[in-house]
């Protein structure tokens, strides 16, 4: 039994009565093998720290022997080689060594972020393509037949050819009369050619005694276009034998495509919870307002009021005092949009002169990323999209008024502008949000419109979200889309977060004067931890709700491990066969021992 090696007395589950295993610092609590499964899965807890036992009590099990001094311990490390040594060993005495415990420490902190990747995202995804691999096994065969078969024709077809090919080659380009024919029909032709051509020679040097201006003229008008003066006769060759399309239509019918990795759809792996559940909440002490907020981890979020953009932790005080100094704090648009937060959790953000900068994740360096280059536009707000690694811009020319979406890459080259109708009743008016879905859909909030307005990727408009049924006005803010293609949006009139599906249904209220902050104005959506960042308008308080759950079915890791753990071998059993029960969801795995 795993935990009998522990060297300290048993002791219990926090959540059940099974012996504990692994401990949770961020809880802080004990957890046996099974609970901890549950605990580093839950979206609820999947960004807690977990341990094993040994990890909390600072215990590292045995001390081992050096294979080259067997009466020495390893009390070494030699970070240039990866080597350990003990007190005798000679090597690698010119560089510094670690402690092995400092080492084991450091190295076990650098592998953090993929065991925690692992345990909450690949031990619990993967198992789900195990039924796509088992229905592709059973269908492979049926059609790769099919291909097979397809080849076998087209291989027919091409011998077929070659010996076409093959046979006219002997009896009609290198057959003996045939070759014999071809050159002396070319000598005469050739000698004719030449017979010409010094008849024209000849006219041109006429000898005096039978000098006729007349008839070089006519002989010029009439003989000379008949002349081919370039005329060579072809030399042998096949090719009239081939044909080239025939060869490669022939060779080229057979399509492969590739079809990229597998991977299984969100709508799969989550699901709503019956409502939208408190997790936690934060006062902030630096700004007055969240008039935006952009989540970086799930315990970091920048926050902006109309003066002041700040990075907080779950405290709410700001990790530095002034980390943005130069902040656009335009007076009729101010702070909504201004910043959003890209895959290597940099800061973008729209500033005093309306370029749009970066500010590195240690906010130590702030570079330029898209300089304003045109007077005439204003950037309004800014929204980096995790799928396309692009950032979209909305912008806006006052005179005459208009507003157009621009695309960058990731090295903030321009690379799609979508203009729009510029007459007044054009599709925004005063955009104060934007973001994607997960179609490639442009979404964004208009204040002055009363909607959400959305357009497909290209720019062509597919609707425009007004409010819920014989609702009130909207008053759109706050905009995010969720990994389920949900668009959530705040609504000023109603204090609401409205939950809409893709195509603009209105679902639910998800948010309806939440007792725990005022009225709902920012939104944030965390992509890893599927968690909703909400701010309020009026007070300082930022919450954190949960509404997104993992399908319950998903155990296919848990069910790998036990198989694993049922055999001596361990890691180097066979998988033997495996099935599904429960709607070819729930694989189960039968290990060879
Ligand atoms: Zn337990
Ligand atoms: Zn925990
Ligand atoms: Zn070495
Ligand atoms: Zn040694």
């Amino acid at each position: 039994m795993e935990t009998a090696s522990f060297p300290y007395k048993i002791h219990q589950c926090s959540k059940c009565p099974g012996d504990t295993a692994y401990y949770c610092e961020s809880c802080p609590c004990d957890l046996c093998p099974q609970c901890k499964e549950n605990h580093v899965k839950d979206l609820k807890t999947i960004d807690h720290d977990v341990v094993s036992q040994h990890n909390k009590i600072n215990y590292i099990p045995t001390q081992e022997v050096c294979v080259r001094h067997p009466s020495h311990v390893y009390t070494k490390y030699y970070e240039p080689c990866q080597v350990l040594a003990c007190n005798n060993c000679q090597t690698h005495r010119k560089y510094k060594k670690i402690d092995v415990q400092t080492a084991y420490k450091t190295k076990r902190q650098q592998h953090r972020g993929t065991i925690h990747t692992i345990r909450s995202e690949a031990l619990f995804y993967r198992p789900v393509l195990l039924p796509g691999i088992k229905t592709d096994f059973k269908t492979c065969r049926t059609e790769f037949s099919r291909f097979q078969s397809e080849m076998l024709t087209k291989a027919q077809t091409l011998k077929n050819f070659i010996n076409f090919v093959t046979y006219d080659l002997l009896h009609n380009v290198f057959c003996d009369f045939d070759f014999k024919h071809r050159c002396l029909k070319q000598t005469i032709e050739m000698g004719r050619h030449i017979v010409s051509l010094q008849e024209y020679e000849l006219r041109y040097v006429q000898p005096e005694f039978t000098f006729s201006a007349l008839q070089f003229l006519s002989f010029t008008k009439t003989a000379l276009p008949q002349i081919h003066i370039t005329l060579h006769t072809s030399q042998l060759s096949m090719t009239e034998s081939f044909n080239k399309e025939d060869v490669m239509e022939s060779l080229s019918a057979i399509q492969i495509t590739e079809r990229g990795n597998r991977r299984v759809g969100n709508q799969c792996l989550l699901k709503l919870t019956s409502g939208a559940e408190f997790h936690q909440s934060l006062t902030l002490t630096d700004v007055d307002h969240c008039y935006h907020i952009s989540c970086v981890t799930s315990d970091r979020v920048w926050v902006s009021d109309g003066n002041n953009l700040i990075l907080t932790d779950t405290t709410g005080v700001p990790l530095e005092p002034q980390p943005v100094k130069d902040l656009c704090s335009d007076d009729i648009f101010t702070g909504n949009g201004l910043h959003t937060v890209n895959s290597e959790n940099e800061l973008i953000y729209i500033n005093r002169n309306y370029d749009i900068n970066k500010l590195s994740m240690d906010m130590k360096t702030t570079t330029t990323f898209i300089e304003r280059t045109d007077s005439t536009w204003v950037p309004l707000c800014v929204y980096w999209s995790p799928s396309s690694g692009d950032l979209l811009v909305m912008m806006l020319r006052r005179l005459p008024w208009g507003c157009k979406v621009t695309r960058y890459n990731q090295s903030g080259q321009l690379a799609q502008t979508i203009q729009h109708d510029n007459t007044e009743l054009g599709l925004y008016r005063v955009p104060h949000h934007i973001t994607e879905n997960n179609n490639g859909d442009v979404v964004v909030s208009d204040f002055e419109f009363g909607a959400v307005v959305v357009t497909e990727r290209g720019g062509r408009h597919r609707f425009s979200y007004t409010g819920p049924p014989s609702g009130p006005v909207l008053l759109p803010c706050g905009i995010c889309t969720d990994a389920l293609s949900h668009i959530l949006v705040c609504d000023g009139t109603t204090k609401t977060v409205q939950m809409l599906d893709k195509d603009g249904q209105f679902l639910s209220h998800l948010l309806s004067e939440p007792q725990e902050m005022g009225p709902p104005w920012s939104l944030s959506y965390d992509v890893n931890t599927h968690r909703l960042w909400v701010g309020s308008w009026w007070d300082k308080k930022v919450c954190v709700y949960r509404y997104i759950t993992r399908q319950d079915a998903l155990t296919g890791a848990l069910v790998y491990r036990e198989s694993r753990g049922q055999h001596d071998k361990g890691y180097s059993g066979v998988l033997q066969d495996w099935y599904t029960v429960d709607r070819e969801r729930h694989p189960v795995l039968v290990w060879k021992p």
